[in-house]
């Protein structure tokens, strides 16, 4: 493969979307002296509090698109839920990293079970379902209990139903109102894992984990590294993790999501083609953070190291934390090695992201002893 020149710092990196992955994305493009132009529809992002080149559009407008495009010497993503064409149109005037394409599969379920399926890589059994009738004839042969999902526009769960009988199903596609979905197994899981692999033009490689993720109402709750899983399995993942990157050659960044089954089984869940919450372990855990491995991977810079020596635990702060008040940093950092990371985000609703507490320690059980005692200091309640 060929090595075109690197970006270098003093140059304009870009990145579409708002959110705490842009935000941690700019802070360490800063950090190596490049400058940032951040393109969100919203008013008041995580980004826009400290990034002052901001451009404020829908991401259909393809004219401001474009124009931003101009500015910036190369163009990347924090969130999958952009729409392929934009990034398309981007295509036309900058190098835009991870591709246009990359995104087109990763951001659907079904475009990405296809691809994964037709690859060879496992995962679950599904089908492509439309109407009622399809849905039946799916549980007929996957059997109860199922998982529906919409193929577009889900993260966190969003727009997936568990679905317990043939008599549920109907109400739960109907509650999708026409939108193209996927009905999988439901997957009797062991462990849920995660691998973020960093691959650069020249197809150098580099993977962070395999880390073990805990979820609650689909959301990740926990996190630590490394998983508490066999040596083989973690290559295997790891050598997943590069088989879909090469097969879909991306650069920049890459996210997959596996469960673990009783049989010691992988099956890939899902991918994401950006920096991932699983990985925020890595900005205290590791030599060279998630973040600053986007910049490295987009601009072309050598790809920077990932092996730590100690364990690390990463705990999510939910907006359900602010019930009773502004929780308590001061106790929860007393503790060793727990560090605080908010995002800027003014609004505390349950469930959404305020941030995260990570925890690095000789073993990963020691971390998440340490990061949960670190959120009972946290909303203990006062007085
Ligand atoms: P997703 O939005 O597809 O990443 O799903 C969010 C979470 O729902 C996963 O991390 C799992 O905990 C759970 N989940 C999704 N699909 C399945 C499945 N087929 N079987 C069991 N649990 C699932």
């Amino acid at each position: 493969m060929t090595r075109t020149p690197p970006i270098l710092p003093g140059s304009t990196l870009g990145v579409l979307g708002g959110g705490q992955l842009g935000r941690m994305f700019a802070l360490a493009a800063y950090q190596m002296g490049y400058k940032v132009a951040a393109y969100t529809p919203d008013q008041n992002s995580p980004v826009s509090q400290i990034c002052n080149d901001v451009v404020c559009a829908p991401y259909d407008d393809i004219e401001s698109l474009q124009q931003f495009g101009r500015r910036v010497s190369v163009v990347t993503i924090e969130f999958e839920n952009i729409p392929a064409d934009a990034l398309q149109s981007l295509e036309a005037v900058t190098l835009v990293r991870p591709s246009a394409g990359v995104l087109h599969v990763a951001q659907n379920r079904l475009r990405e079970k296809t691809f994964l399926s037709k690859k060879g890589f496992p995962i679950a059994p599904y089908f492509a379902v439309k109407t009622s009738d399809e849905l039946h004839k799916a549980l007929t042969a996957l059997g109860t209990p199922a998982v529906l999902k919409t193929a577009g526009f889900g993260y966190d769960g969003k727009g997936q139903r568990l679905i317990g009988t043939v008599e549920e199903a109907a109400a739960a596609l109907a509650s999708f109102e026409g939108q193209e979905a996927v009905v999988e197994k439901f997957v009797e899981f062991d462990k849920e894992i995660s691998v973020i692999g960093a691959r650069s033009n020249s197809g150098d490689f580099v993977a962070y984990g395999p880390i073990e993720n805990e979820h609650q109402n689909h959301i990740l709750n926990l996190s630590l590294a490394p998983a508490r899983i066999n040596w083989t399995l973690a290559e295997e993942a790891i050598d997943i993790t590069r088989s879909i990157m090469d097969a879909l050659e991306v650069v920049g960044l890459l996210c997959v999501e596996f469960f673990v089954t009783a049989e010691e089984e992988l099956l890939v869940n899902e991918i994401a083609p950006r920096p991932h919450n699983s990985g925020h372990y890595s900005m205290e855990a590791c030599p060279t953070s998630q973040f600053e491995q986007q910049v490295r991977a987009i601009t072309g810079l050598p790809l920077g190291t990932t092996e730590t020596e100690r364990g690390s635990a990463m705990i999510n702060l939910l907006g359900d934390i602010w019930a009773d008040g502004e929780p308590d940093w001061a106790s929860a950092v007393s503790l060793p090695d727990v560090h605080l990371h908010l995002y800027g985000k003014t609004e505390a609703r349950p469930g959404r992201k305020m941030g995260h507490l990570t925890v690095c320690a000789r073993w990963a059980d020691e971390a998440v002893e340490r990061a949960k005692s670190a959120l009972d200091l946290l909303v203990r309640p006062k007085g």
